[in-house]
């Protein structure tokens, strides 16, 4: 153990003779809410569609916008890597009802894709968002245990960063999502913790939180279907594609790889919004999910 790794970083494994745990939340069985309906998702991909909005999200800025249930959105790097960082809301629940990232990551895993849904928080439970497509599905994991669209981090931010480096440096993931949603009435405490689209993380044997260099290319993208009206954010990190990224603006770390200024692997991302030409037809059995209806002495059924 190194002076810099301790108590809860130990790597070394020791043998209680215990079974192979299973995992907490796998469906047992072919009904469970947790299997997704994959011809339903499969047509939704397929069919038809208009495009009915695009917004340009320029190097190391934050957009927020509105998209309707039964809508898609598309998230793309038309320039090359860039991490993107993600939130979401229920439209119409004054930013209450909001992406749970804890509990999707224990629903599904650690990181996401196609298939799996964004879940929301207490006291609703339902999901938000389906992906449904994701150009980046085959990567990892890498030989580091790297995966992409990654559950496990949250944002970066300018109190971490002060506490780290003592530096105040307002670009951030946390300050650009913020800065997005107050368009739309949200308040700094509304951010939270986010899905990293196209970042590439994991836990390395010390149980530490690595972040690797983003592997997108120019015109990679991640989709996915609105199960609900939604208000979504996003901000592209001011990390870049984190190839070279560190606390504080164009600081060091210790080892010296953190060489100046992060713009130059800052890339721009982009934002379109589809919705589906007969959406009668193809989403004749889908119904937009509601909360979980607990009956118990608290929550919000009566
Ligand atoms: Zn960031």
């Amino acid at each position: 153990m190194s002076s810099l790794t301790f108590t809860s970083q130990r790597s070394e494994r020791k043998s209680y003779g215990l079974p192979k745990p299973v995992p907490a939340y796998f469906p047992t069985s072919k009904k469970s809410i947790l299997i997704p309906n994959f011809e339903l998702y499969d047509a939704i991909k397929q069919a038809p569609r208009g495009l009915v909005a695009t917004h340009e999200v320029p190097i190391r800025s934050g957009k927020a916008w509105k998209a309707s249930k039964g809508s898609i959105v598309r998230i793309s790097t038309p320039e090359g890597p860039q991490v993107c960082d993600f939130n979401c809301w229920e439209a119409n629940s004054g930013f209450k009802e909001h992406m749970w990232a804890s509990r999707t990551r224990q629903l599904h895993s650690s990181h996401v894709s196609v298939y799996d849904k964004l879940w929301s928080n207490l006291p609703y439970l339902r999901p938000l968002v389906t992906i449904i497509d994701d150009t980046l599905a085959d990567y990892g994991p890498d030989e580091h245990g790297g995966r992409v669209y990654d559950l496990l981090g949250t944002r970066c931010d300018p109190y971490v960063d002060k506490l780290l480096s003592g530096e105040d440096v307002d670009f951030h993931c946390h300050s650009n999502l913020y800065r997005a949603i107050r368009e739309f009435g949200g308040e700094e405490e509304n951010v939270h913790d986010v899905l990293n689209i196209f970042q590439s993380t994991g836990l390395n044997e010390h149980g530490q939180y690595f972040m690797e260099t983003c592997p997108a290319k120019a015109g990679d993208y991640f989709e996915f279907f609105c199960e609900v009206d939604l208000i979504c954010a996003i901000s592209a990190c001011p990390g870049g594609d984190l190839s070279n990224w560190g606390w504080g603006e164009g600081a060091e770390d210790p080892e010296g790889r953190n060489a100046g200024d992060m713009t130059s692997v800052c890339r721009p991302l982009k934002v379109e919004v589809f919705e589906l030409n007969d959406s009668a037809t193809v989403l004749a059995k889908w119904k937009s999910p509601e909360p979980v209806k607990y009956k118990g002495n608290h929550g919000i059924t009566k």
